[in-house]
């Protein structure tokens, strides 16, 4: 594409005296501005015709990669399709132009979606109460955490600081429980990557009246669904703790089973992900918090006014146009096309934990090591072909973790295009592998120097004499 011809950078293409308007002369006469209000020299803003300007803002808008422009399996991140219709409701200028502060007579409307909200959450999830003033999935871990935390010292349980959180977990699991001030204990995982319980029992005979919570993800980060949580929550309860469970990732339990109905006390939902909102690059979120009966007195503080409302309404919109029957195929068909990848694959990427996966599952690289081509390697090669890269060397207990969320919505037709090329680039890797270490060779971009882009990262140009622009690291 053009980027070259039309400069990355606006500041590029500057031309001293260049205007993007003109204006009629000022029939009103003039107001003249304090002086200690003006500044001593110009600004140095860009000078450039609208034209330019317009082409500059488009195409580095096509730079852009999105699930509406193609495939995008992201592990652990469910980027899935956001059905316009959500975007329609979310933007209703009754809703969007409401003010916090407006009388409660004029805002009864949005305020009975947030009952209906909370009423469909507490039936998907079988909890009695949810909170929407967490904006993300970790914002929402902290809030449940705190609930836990209240709930623990109003009966004068001061000694209840520890957490347990599975060495699969996600990372913000074990960062929002340090935040929140407890005590992280991480309990192993099996070879066959489920929660270790006899490394758990020990935990719980040891520290057991320390134990606040034990977190958990389900299915886990390796995809996997956790089929001893009766057990765990019974040794979890029996010891006073509570039970939370990391519902970022709700999307294959939609229509398959209830955390409430498993044993878990407190839980959060990422409805950007799973409740479908354009989500990513610190994109908008929210992360209600659901508990069961009585917890609901213990909600912190976290937020003013009913959070990120916008999301709610998208989530609220989706929960309505799929209906009860269709919402209950979403954790099923996520769950088909992931397994559909993985068998499709395996003969060709490592796959350390055979089986059934659920929505998502994780590769070790390739299955060749002795070409020398590493997953980073393969997915800076996607990109060349198109796809969006999966996550990479996460999770942490592989060396070289390629992990996979294709989602429900995605055809045959598209995971077929995805599993052709994932076995395309195995075998170049085989014959050619040097042009698979120097991917990408069709970006924009090439491959960036990802330490450097990490410890010297240039994010501001300054300009050194007029119209002569320089970078600064
Ligand atoms: C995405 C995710 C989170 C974090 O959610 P944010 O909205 O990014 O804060 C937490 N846990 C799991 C399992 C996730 O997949």
């Amino acid at each position: 594409m053009n980027n070259k011809l039309y400069g990355n950078l606006i500041f590029e293409l500057s031309k001293q005296g260049r205007k993007g308007y003109s204006l009629p002369r000022n029939s009103f006469g003039d107001y003249e501005v304090p002086q200690e209000l003006c500044r001593k020299e110009e600004a140095a803003l860009p000078e450039c015709d609208e034209l330019t300007v317009v082409r500059h803002y488009t195409n580095l808008s096509n730079n852009n990669f999105g699930v509406d422009t193609g495939f995008y399996p992201l592990g652990s991140c469910t980027m899935k399709y956001n059905p316009k219709i959500n975007e329609e409701m979310a933007a209703l200028p009754q809703f969007q132009n409401l003010h916090p502060m407006q009388p409660e007579p004029t805002v009864t409307g949005a305020r009975a979606l947030v009952v209906l909200l909370e009423k469909s959450l507490c039936a998907l999830t079988g909890l009695a109460h949810f909170t929407f003033k967490p904006y993300a999935g970790a914002h929402g871990e902290l809030t449940g955490l705190m609930t836990i935390d209240n709930y623990h010292r109003s009966r004068g349980d001061m000694a209840r600081k520890k957490v347990i959180v599975p060495d699969s977990a996600h990372g913000t699991n074990p960062a929002s429980a340090a935040v929140c001030g407890l005590e992280i204990i991480e309990v192993k995982s099996k070879a066959d990557g489920t929660v270790d319980v006899e490394d758990l029992q020990r935990i719980v005979a040891e520290q057991g009246s320390e134990i606040a919570a034990m977190m958990m993800t389900n299915p886990n980060t390796l995809g996997l669904f956790e089929t001893s949580i009766p057990a765990i929550a019974n040794l979890i309860h029996n010891c006073g703790g509570l039970m939370y469970y990391d519902g970022a990732n709700l999307n294959p339990m939609l229509g398959a089973c209830r955390p409430g109905d498993m044993g878990f006390d407190v839980m959060h939902i990422n409805l950007h992900k799973t409740f479908s909102t354009p989500h990513g690059g610190g994109g908008p979120g929210s992360g209600p918090v659901g508990v069961r009966e009585g917890l609901q007195e213990f909600f912190p503080f976290v937020s003013p006014y009913q959070g990120n409302y916008a999301v709610m309404m998208r989530a609220y919109a989706y929960i309505l146009s799929l209906g009860r029957e269709q919402l209950r195929l979403v954790g099923p068909l996520a769950t088909l096309n992931a397994n559909y990848i993985k068998e499709s694959l395996k003969d060709v990427y490592e796959l350390p934990i055979d089986g059934l996966c659920c929505h998502e599952f994780v590769f070790d690289g390739l299955k060749d090591k002795s070409t020398g081509v590493t997953t980073m390697d393969v997915a800076k090669r996607l990109l060349d072909y198109g796809y969006h890269a999966p996550t990479i060397y996460f999770p942490l207990l592989f060396h070289e973790s390629l992990m996979i969320e294709p989602t429900e919505n995605e055809s045959k037709e598209t995971l077929d295009g995805f599993i052709a090329v994932m076995r395309q680039i195995a075998e170049e890797a085989k014959t050619n592998p040097d042009f698979v270490k120097t991917a990408p060779h069709d970006t924009p971009i090439g491959r960036v120097d990802d330490v450097l882009a990490a410890k010297h990262p240039v994010v501001t140009y300054r300009q050194m004499k007029k119209d002569t622009l320089s970078k600064v690291g």
